[in-house]
């Protein structure tokens, strides 16, 4: 099979401020993979994230100095396939996902079947959550409208006026809230008060209450926290997963870190055997990635798929999400196509 690559760099836009404990954005580059054997195209998405690696440029540089290597990929075996795919990319995770994603969506295309189907998910799934980013307090009853539809609540918080953001929604709103803290509470006293005072506030779980390297602190948070934790920044790749034993009851997936679908199914399988609940989340991609990642939508205890939902501007049509319901479609591979 003769297979051709081309790529392009799309501006996602964000709705609000994207703003975490870390970084504030407005915009994400993403590139955008077409694979095409003649007969069907598959695409994939790369919207490489700073805490893990460098940007845009960086990943077409490398798509536009190994693209041979990547057309000699195997369409079938995945497995071989993102063994060289490390190989070629061992620091861009983004581009492995993007790469991986376009052949999967090929390989459901030539197989005639929607790659749920594949990887023996089922249609239906959870509800997914809405992000609310860290933003000024007087923009809060704003964001609150704007999630009117989603029943799920997911704050970012991880700032000193973290108590400050919890009461501006306390205002608005009594829906479930998750808390997703992005490594932002340096102390385990901290981390302690904030779980303790989070579990009085109709909070389900608190995601990556602080930085990954404290693993430690981590654990002992672990023994004392009323709430469930989740681990994102420390649940990068399938082998992260059997040392977060003893630190976190569940593990966010993510397809821009773990470096795709192939990989993103054996964390759900590697989660399962090490009794983790599974999150499946995301960066704030296009259709394409949050397409890809639905796929796998009903292995998951917890879904955060809201990437292209946050931005404005999305160049592809996928799966729908109406108010946190996810809908996957019965066409073939990702079933997505440009808008
Ligand atoms: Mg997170």
């Amino acid at each position: 099979m003769s297979l051709s690559l081309n790529w392009s760099v799309k501006r996602l836009t964000t709705k609000f401020e994207f703003k975490i404990a870390r970084s504030a954005e407005t915009y994400y580059d993403s590139v955008i993979l077409e694979l095409s054997d003649g007969t069907h195209t598959g695409f994939g998405e790369s919207l490489p994230n700073k805490r893990y690696e460098n940007g845009a440029d960086a990943v077409c540089a490398l798509l536009n100095q190994f693209k041979s290597k990547i057309l000699d990929l195997p369409v079938a075996d995945y497995e071989s396939r993102q063994s060289a795919l490390e190989n070629l990319f061992p620091t861009s995770f983004s581009l492995q996902a993007a790469v991986d994603t376009a052949f999967w969506d090929l390989q459901g295309q030539i197989a005639q079947k929607p790659l749920w189907k594949l990887f023996g998910a089922q249609k239906k799934m959870v509800t997914s959550s809405y992000t609310i980013g860290i933003s000024d307090l007087n923009i809060i009853p704003e964001k609150i409208r704007e999630a009117t539809p989603y029943s799920l609540l997911k704050i970012k918080l991880g700032t000193d006026y973290d108590h400050d953001i919890i009461r501006a929604i306390r205002a608005e709103t009594d829906k479930v809230l998750r808390v997703d803290v992005n490594e932002g509470w340096k102390t385990l006293d901290d981390a302690k008060r904030g779980a303790e005072w989070l579990a009085e506030e109709n909070v389900e779980f608190l995601e990556q209450p602080m930085p990954a390297n404290q693993l430690d602190d981590i654990a002992k948070l672990y023994e004392f926290s009323p709430l469930p934790l989740v681990a994102d920044e420390n649940s990068v790749r399938p082998e992260d997963i059997p040392g977060l034993v003893g630190a976190y009851d569940g593990i966010n997936i993510k397809l821009m870190k773990c470096g795709g679908l192939t990989n993103a199914r054996k964390m759900v399988d590697l989660a399962q055997q090490y009794n983790f609940d599974i999150m499946l989340g995301c960066m704030l991609e296009s259709s394409v990635g949050i397409s890809a990642m639905a796929q796998l939508g009903s292995f998951a205890k917890w879904l955060d798929l809201d990437g292209n939902v946050l931005i404005s501007n999305d160049p592809f049509m996928g799966v729908r999400n109406e108010s946190g319901e996810m809908i996957l479609s019965e066409k073939p591979g990702l079933g997505i196509a440009p808008r």
